[in-house]
């Protein structure tokens, strides 16, 4: 099962996709996580990517069907990826038809993640992360039980990313729009669409995103 989680930032994709990992055999493949990776090890693409996410605008996507090809590569005992924050593009999208077809495989399922726009800019600014194991929280609607203490691992350093701030958000917005929305109706037409409600409560976005993916 190849699934493709499709939505604005801060829609939950990347809470929704570990969600989707567990007892399951997938493996998630997040471009942004892979651009941060490459920041925060200083490669050459790192830089190049670094100055344009702070723009809050997309990356070449030459640059991460490259990266994703690589990774389609390795997951040869997995039983198939959940692509979170990619494609965003219809070149990108039509070239992830084209990697997973060499691997006898094609995207199974695509959800959408609807929210209002003025959820988004809340939700997003109001995340950060614990420094040491990456789990997520925000200021309004989940602190750590323990002030200052991350409640996985007990780590007391959190980030926030340098993008989400208001104004990069209103370009990541803009470009969502403009490139990455023409993608309902490329996989609309293919009947792989299956629209979830992002404004509920994570859980019951998580038990709506498992009925759309057992539906036929
Ligand atoms: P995300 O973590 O998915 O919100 O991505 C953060 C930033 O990384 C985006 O605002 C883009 O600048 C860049 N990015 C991530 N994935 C892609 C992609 N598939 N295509 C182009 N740019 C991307």
């Amino acid at each position: 099962m190849n699934l493709v989680l499709l939505g604005p930032p801060g829609a939950g994709k990347g809470t929704q996709a570990k969600l989707l990992l567990k007892g399951r055999n997938l493996v998630q493949l997040s471009t942004g996580d892979m651009l941060r990776a490459a920041v925060a090890a200083g490669t050459e693409l790192g830089r190049e990517a670094g100055a344009i996410m702070g723009r809050g605008e997309l990356v070449p996507d030459a640059l991460v069907i490259g990266l994703i090809a690589e990774r389609t590569d390795e997951g040869g005992k997995a039983d198939g990826y959940i692509f979170d924050g990619f494609p965003r593009t219809i070149a990108q999208a039509e070239a992830l038809d084209g990697l997973l077809e060499e691997r006898g495989s094609k995207v199974d399922r695509v959800i959408v993640m609807e929210v209002d726009d003025d959820a988004l800019v809340e939700r997003i600014a109001g995340r950060f992360a614990c420094a040491k194991c990456e789990e997520g929280y925000h200021d309004t609607f989940r602190l750590p039980k323990v002030d200052g203490i991350c409640d996985k691992c007990g780590g007391t350093e959190f980030v926030r990313r340098p993008d989400d701030n208001a104004e990069t958000v209103r370009a990541r917005l803009k470009a969502y729009r403009a490139q990455t929305k023409p993608l309902i109706g490329y996989y609309r037409r293919q009947g792989k669409l299956r629209a979830v409600d992002g404004m509920a409560d994570i859980s019951e976005v998580a038990s709506a995103i498992g009925q759309a993916l057992d539906m036929r």
